[in-house]
């Protein structure tokens, strides 16, 4: 049986998500479907932030980030690899711990060192390290919320991009944007105050959340019509 942990890392997450949807997603979905699918619970999680009903905000987070692992998954980004690349426990821009962007007046990207010892190893510890680079406390649930939007649509906008070129300098431009993509999520969820392994554990405890085999046999009808 496949299953989540708390204790999971991104990379068997991604696994995780591979096992049971891969199958699903080759057959069903195209890239711009995916990219459709992610938008999908992004936005009814923005709802759930405008309506404050933080139990809608979590549920649509999890599926928007099983729906964007799987985006990873298609495109082959390891993205607990590349999150780490552009957040080495360090602001992607400023360089720092917490981030000075602003404090600072840091108008050019800093170049960051990498230090392999402080990277995290779970999904949780990803989860602390953003919110010790940009603390919670520092910003709004809506803020966050509207961060999250942005970033959403750079990487429509880059793979839109990325789909019509199709070089690899595009491609870089695609990954770049699914890290920032991963951060301003778990900034989403250090605002809300949730642990996003611990709720993707407890709702992916044996294969797909709504079938409950590996691979997910939902229908395509199921997929698209699934109400959060
Ligand atoms: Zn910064
Ligand atoms: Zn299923």
């Amino acid at each position: 049986m496949a299953s989540v942990k708390p204790t999971s890392s991104i990379q068997d997450y991604q696994k995780f998500v591979q096992e049971v949807y891969g199958l699903s997603n080759s057959r069903y979905f195209s890239l711009q479907d995916m990219l459709t699918n992610i938008e999908r619970f992004v936005t009814r999680a923005m709802k759930g932030i405008r309506k404050g009903d933080k139990e809608k905000i979590k549920l649509n987070m999890m599926i928007a980030m099983s729906w964007f692992i799987s985006m990873m998954n298609q495109l082959h980004i390891d993205i607990e690899e590349e999150v780490w690349k552009r957040f080495p426990y360090k602001c992607s821009y400023c360089a720092h711990c917490p981030c000075a962007c602003k404090a600072k007046k840091i108008q050019t990207r800093q170049k960051a060192t990498i230090d392999n010892k402080k990277r995290p190893k779970t999904m949780a510890q990803f989860q602390e390290m953003f919110n010790e680079i940009y603390p919670a406390t520092t910003r709004t649930l809506d803020h966050a919320g509207v961060h999250l939007a942005e970033e959403m649509g750079e990487i429509a906008e880059a793979i839109l991009v990325y789909r019509g070129s199709h070089l690899n300098e595009s491609f870089k431009d695609v990954v770049l944007e699914c890290a920032d993509f991963v951060s301003c999520s778990m900034g989403v969820c250090n605002s809300l105050g949730i642990n996003l392994a611990k709720e993707i554990a407890k709702e992916f405890p044996d294969n797909c959340h709504v079938c409950h085999k590996a691979p997910c046999e939902c229908t395509f009808t199921d997929i698209v019509q699934f109400k959060s």
